[in-house]
């Protein structure tokens, strides 16, 4: 059994207690975890604010930090196999998308080494003689960083990477669904030559563990990615110490198919939109709005490709869709197909859970065009479950995408150019991607809107995110400043 060790203050510790890690291929345990109590959480925030007024990290210059940065996106290069290895042997996430995902996740810390030195204050033109005036933009200070289970090495990239750029120190909170590749990323940090307490990782139970980070109050901001139920308790906690947030929830997004589109593009763009992480995705394309006029055909193509996918072991090669993360995903998935029924839904593949060790659910499509209420069609919901409603014109097109209180991301296929601009501006969602689908990059910004959250990771604002205006006044005058009690 593999024992994984926390890290904080530059140091790898067991932790006050530990939990089991199961493996999602079998269902069985295979590692101890250490399960981070108040006094580990408060020793990692202590670590942190230590090393973010501490003379090492403090006074680093801007392209020394972005050098660190580039050592370790070296490093995560370097170990890529390692970690993709871990991530799949812990969340039950296939070993080609791990693979794929951590050899980008590198890139991510390499645009984050380039901005470091690129974070410019500003001067003001101000409307008084004999003064300059300019902004300096600081650190914001310790930043806790709470990732969910289903890409955590990714989604910590995105907040270490601009969080240290801009100066500030980090603890992160690793899902206890799988922490290893973070645990992992820890060793492998340390590496890199950072002054110790810069970075800090521990794991443990949200309600605990999360909640102590949260509400600390040496926290100055909270970057945290998970669920709205979830967000709404950190906010609350947050308060403690007016903590400021960036939040990047869930979704619900439509992938909008009109009829003039390249119908074998729209179909593969849409089994990767839903099937890939087993669905475990937040941008997940988990509503399929399509024109009445090429339905049937549509879903008879992406049926076909659906029952055709290679179902199997994640650390495999040939495997294309994996088991979810944990049993309870499982039962949530049959609870949402079996809601989804009694309003009126017609399952058309998939359904019920796979017989075999592990936790396993196959792509599942059902047609929800007469069940409006069917909560397939409104439930965030975190696994292979494609739901699927038909439009007759552009505007109830439009009128299905935006209704949701979600509004992180949608796909839209279409030649019609003008179309598409259409749908491009009534879309209420944070992404729009048009004739492609869950493309990312660390030059964009990735975030949403109404219940999909605030604040943007990925491109030059994340890392501004991080920091806050110092504004300074410097009188140039040599003349003594006049008594103000003396009138002339
Ligand atoms: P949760 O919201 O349950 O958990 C997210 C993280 O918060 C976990 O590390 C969890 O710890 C922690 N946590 C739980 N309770 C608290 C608390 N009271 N205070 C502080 N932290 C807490 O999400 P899931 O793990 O179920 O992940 C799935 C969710 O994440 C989905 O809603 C999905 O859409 C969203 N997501 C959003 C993404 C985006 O970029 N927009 C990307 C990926 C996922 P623990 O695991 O120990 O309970």
């Amino acid at each position: 059994m593999q024992q994984f060790q926390q890290y904080i203050g530059g140091a790898f510790s067991d932790g006050a207690a530990q939990f089991d890690s199961i493996d999602p291929a079998t269902g069985k345990v295979w590692a101890k975890m250490p399960e981070a109590q108040r006094e580990d959480v408060n020793a990692a925030v202590e670590a942190a604010e230590a090393a973010f007024y501490g003379a090492d990290w403090a006074s680093l210059t801007a392209s020394a930090r972005g050098k660190l940065l580039l050592k370790l996106a070296d490093l995560i290069a370097e170990n890529a196999t390692r970690l993709a290895e871990l991530e799949t042997r812990d969340t039950g996430k296939i070993i080609r998308e791990t693979s794929a995902q951590i050899a980008y996740v590198a890139e991510y810390y390499r645009y984050y080494a380039g901005l470091a030195d690129k974070i410019e204050g500003a001067h003001l033109p101000i409307d008084k003689p004999d003064m300059e005036v300019w902004l300096r933009r600081e650190p914001v200070g310790v930043v806790a960083a709470i990732v969910p289970w289903n890409s955590q090495l990714f989604l910590s990239a995105v907040k270490i990477g601009p969080a240290l750029a801009a100066g500030c120190t980090v603890v992160l909170k690793a899902s206890e669904e799988g922490p290893a590749p973070m645990l992992e990323f820890a060793r492998i940090f340390d590496q890199a030559g950072f002054p110790r307490g810069v970075l800090n990782v521990i794991t443990g139970f949200g309600p605990d563990c999360g909640a102590v980070l949260t509400s600390h109050p040496k926290v100055a901001h909270v970057a945290f990615t998970g669920g709205p139920e979830t967000a709404r308790h950190v906010v609350r906690n947050s308060a403690e110490n007016l903590a400021s947030t960036s939040l990047e929830l869930g979704g619900k997004s439509p992938f909008i198919v009109f009829e003039d589109a390249d119908l074998a593009s729209a179909v593969n763009a849409q089994v990767s939109g839903i099937f890939a992480a087993s669905g475990q995705s937040c941008v997940a394309g988990s509503r399929l709005v399509i024109s009445n006029r090429i339905k049937d055909a549509f879903l008879a193509c992406l049926k076909e490709k659906a029952e055709a996918v290679v179902i199997g072991a994640p650390d495999d090669m040939a495997t294309e869709v994996g088991p979810l993360c944990t049993q309870k995903q499982v039962q949530n998935a049959e609870a949402l197909v079996k809601a989804s029924k009694q309003a009126g839904a017609t399952v058309l593949t998939g359904g019920t859970a796979i017989d075999r060790d592990g936790f396993y659910f196959p792509p599942t499509i059902i047609d929800c065009s007469s069940a409006p209420d069917a909560p397939g069609l409104s439930q965030e919901f975190f696994g292979p479950v494609l739901s699927v409603v038909g439009f007759d014109t552009e505007a109830e097109a439009l009128e299905i995408a935006n209704s949701t209180e979600f509004g992180l991301a949608s796909g839209v296929f279409t030649k019609d150019l003008t179309r598409a601009h259409r749908m491009i501006r009534g879309i209420r969602s944070g992404i729009v991607w048009v004739n492609t689908y869950r493309a990312v990059s660390p030059i964009a910004p990735f975030g949403g809107h109404g219940l999909s959250g605030h604040g943007r990771e990925g491109g030059l604002q994340a890392a501004l995110d991080y920091t806050k205006i110092k504004t300074v006044w410097l009188r140039t005058s040599d003349d003594p400043i006049p008594d103000p009690f003396v009138m002339r």
